[in-house]
């Protein structure tokens, strides 16, 4: 018998990396999926070619009964809250959206899971935009949080909720603090993939300049890929835990695009523009993760440079802006 998973979030980034790993683990993956906003919400899983071998069960979030009914449905032992509104920009102008879905979304789950089947295991997608004005140079597990967007004070509610129901109701619910991870399958929005495009639309002629916002920030970047086998390897360990998950190196957004331009032979200077509009209210100066209770509790560790996933991105974004 196969085991049994589910996936909240199975159309994003991480979701669509960790079913394809869970798949070729031996799984049976289903996934919830909320129908709304984008127009082609499956490309992921497309891209990736998994999507007939997926069980994909309409819900949502924020919708307590329809993740009763996926979990009955499902039956599964293993269940990866990876769903949520999930843009810190975006947060600021849906807060409250934020707060439902990202935030009381994870409580649903919870509580959806301490009623239908408390023996499952549970992963929380929790997020170093948790540690936001940084309290210690290298964030660790025991570094003190102070959430800098709504995004990330909603992903505090849902740490918080999944270490007291492992306290309170001995739920097996571990919560991965992962630091920002990228791949060709980001969204346009996050600034990795934003840059990545740019960069090839640049070297095929068919933009000229690229927009940023503040390129001082520093961030932990490693690749989803990586990831996503660190939270695998949460729900296989005796007890639950939280865990930092990061690739102990930081980097400027401004460092991260050189290296996206340089790699097609461009040089940066020539193409970037500061531009106001995409400075936030309140920024995250620096991101730098500490993964040491990863590699030696989990035997995990980030096995990609950000130069090899810049490239990779760049690659992917050229061949799919040139058609092949
Ligand atoms: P985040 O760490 O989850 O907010 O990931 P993002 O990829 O959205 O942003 C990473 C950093 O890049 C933040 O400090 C942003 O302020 C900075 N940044 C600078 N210019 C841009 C931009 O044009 N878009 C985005 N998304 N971020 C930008």
């Amino acid at each position: 018998m196969s085991k049994q998973a589910l996936i909240t979030g199975i159309t994003g980034q991480d979701g669509a990396y960790l079913a394809q790993l869970l798949l070729q683990k031996g799984y049976e993956v289903h996934g919830l999926v909320a129908r709304r906003g984008s127009d082609h919400p499956l490309w992921r899983l497309d891209e990736l070619g998994i999507c007939d071998q997926l069980r994909l069960i309409d819900g949502d979030l924020t919708d307590l009964a329809s993740i009763v009914r996926a979990l009955q449905q499902s039956r599964a032992e293993e269940v990866y809250n990876l769903g949520a509104m999930s843009f810190v920009g975006t947060s600021w102008n849906q807060p409250l959206l934020t707060a439902q879905v990202t935030g009381v979304g994870a409580a649903n789950v919870l509580e959806a899971l301490r009623l239908v089947n408390p023996t499952a295991r549970f992963y929380q997608a929790s997020t170093s935009e948790m540690f936001g004005l940084i309290q210690a140079e290298r964030q660790s597990e025991s570094t003190p949080f102070y959430p800098r967007s709504p995004y990330g004070v909603a992903k505090l509610y849902g740490h918080w909720l999944t270490v007291n129901y492992r306290e309170s109701f001995g739920l097996h619910a571990s919560s991965g603090i992962l630091f920002n991870h990228e791949s060709p399958l980001r969204g346009l929005e996050f600034v990795t993939r934003k840059v990545t495009d740019a960069v090839a639309r640049i070297k095929l002629g068919k933009q000229r300049e690229l927009r940023l916002g503040n390129i001082d920030a520093k961030r932990d970047w490693g690749f989803a890929g990586d990831y996503v086998e660190a939270m695998w390897r949460m729900l296989q360990q005796d007890k639950p835990d939280d865990y930092v998950i990061a690739t102990g190196r930081t980097t400027t957004v401004r460092d991260m695009c050189r290296i996206a331009f340089e790699h097609v032979g461009l040089k940066m200077d020539d193409h970037l523009i500061i531009d106001p509009a995409f400075f936030r209210p309140a920024e995250v100066d620096v991101l730098l993760g500490d993964p040491a209770k990863a590699e030696s509790r989990l035997g995990w560790r980030a096995t990609t440079s950000l130069e090899q996933l810049i490239v990779m991105m760049v690659e992917a974004d050229l061949r799919r802006l040139s058609g092949g």
